[in-house]
């Protein structure tokens, strides 16, 4: 006799339990209020420097100044299913506390003499006056267009109303704005990612982005929780085919696992794997098509967006990775593509995990189960076989 389930399903009476509660559930453990509290919040949370493109394709270097904040205010309210931004942010951070770890950062790289653009990340958005202190976000922007770089910050997409980008392009004329869009899918965004915002903020948000003459920058995730690979290589592509024409730059982020979140705890149960790293390079060369109709390189040709994948955590079992032995020169060669926007990159890259790749995708085909059919390259395969 099966016992009865304490799982409550939709249409048994009661409320069903939202992913809302699957993503809260950790924030206000003991270790994450621990750790909260360890950060110093005059300090930033990282600054370091990255080879980048400027708007008018020419090659710099970029400084990006990941700062200490409250964090998001989607968050404080629920949460994306993926985000572990809570794990770095704090409560009490002050404007003073933020110049503070602004100066530092300038102070780090001489005023960023060396570099011409500036990424400033807020684990949240800049321009969100719950979050970001209005004096601090001003010094940004005012800093940015004094120095003569680049700047790059991140939003989600209400907060970029009319009214928002006047005052801040009254301060700094022309700065790129990054939306984490994830999906340019209703129900994607609604079932998987809990993002709290539909495609049609998206849409309305660029319009205003783009009546200031603001470059958009749109950031795509790939395989969020409860996607199989193939279903993600394939909405991938069309996602980037929908938003092309309206985003300068398109940033497909590969999930990786970060502590304490809907996607760590699927993985811990080996109910999901990151991207294989060949899906990523499949992605890019199904999409390289629809942003180089001439078919040409970032640097050759007219070119409708440019295609940035950056693998954090590459190689690595938290992050997409193949079979471990590969996994270095084809991260290697996904970064370099970022920059070049050339295929040749991928030339002569072969590995013997092509096939179970390849395997996985046909039987994910045949077989289409929600959470996929892949096995993560963890613990030795001849136990995985045998558990249960
Ligand atoms: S909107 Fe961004 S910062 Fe906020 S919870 Fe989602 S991923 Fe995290
Ligand atoms: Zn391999």
């Amino acid at each position: 006799m099966s016992q009865p389930s304490d799982l409550r399903m939709i249409g048994e009476g009661g409320k069903g339990l939202r992913i809302h509660d699957l993503v809260k559930a950790p924030a206000n453990t003991p270790w994450a209020k621990a750790k909260q509290q360890s950060w110093d919040a005059s300090e930033p949370a990282t600054v370091y420097v990255t080879p980048e493109v400027l708007a008018d394709g020419t090659t710099c270097s970029a400084v990006t100044v990941i700062l200490r904040t409250k964090g998001c205010h989607w968050w404080w309210s629920s949460g994306c299913t993926f985000c572990g931004y809570f794990n770095d942010t704090r409560d009490d951070v002050t404007s003073t506390d933020l110049h503070a770890q602004w100066e530092a950062a300038k102070v780090k790289f001489d005023q960023f003499a060396e570099q011409d653009m500036v990424k400033v990340y807020t684990s949240g958005s800049l321009l969100e006056d719950r979050e970001i202190p209005v004096d601090f976000q001003e010094t940004v922007l005012r800093d940015c267009a004094e120095l003569g770089k680049e700047l790059i910050v991140e939003s989600r997409c209400e907060q970029l109303t009319e009214e928002k980008l006047a005052w801040a392009t009254g301060i700094n004329p022309s700065f790129t704005v990054a939306i984490g869009l994830e999906a340019y899918d209703d129900e994607v965004l609604r079932f998987h990612v809990n993002k709290g915002f539909t495609t049609s903020s998206w849409d309305r948000a660029v319009t205003n982005l783009e009546s200031f003459n603001l470059r958009v920058k749109t950031y795509l995730m790939f395989k969020p929780p409860f996607m199989s690979e193939v279903d993600a290589l394939d909405h991938s592509v069309k996602w980037i085919e929908a938003v092309a024409h309206r985003s300068d730059e398109i940033s497909v982020n590969p999930m990786n696992i970060q502590r304490g979140t809907v996607i760590d705890r699927l993985h811990r149960h080996n109910e999901y794997r990151p991207p294989w790293l060949w899906s990523l390079v499949e992605m890019i060369r199904r999409a390289h098509p629809i942003l180089h109709p001439d078919g040409g390189s970032n640097s050759q040709g007219e070119a409708v967006s440019r295609l940035i994948v950056h693998p954090t955590a590459g190689g690595k079992v938290r992050g997409s990775h193949n079979c471990g032995s590969c996994d270095g020169e084809v991260v290697a060669a996904i970064e370099r593509y970022a920059v070049s926007g050339d295929l040749m990159e991928f030339e002569g890259l072969t590995c013997s995990c092509q096939t179970v790749w390849a395997n996985e995708l046909t039987l994910e085909r045949q077989l289409p189960l929600p959470l996929g059919l892949s096995k993560p390259r963890r613990g030795r395969v001849l136990e995985r076989l045998r558990s249960p």
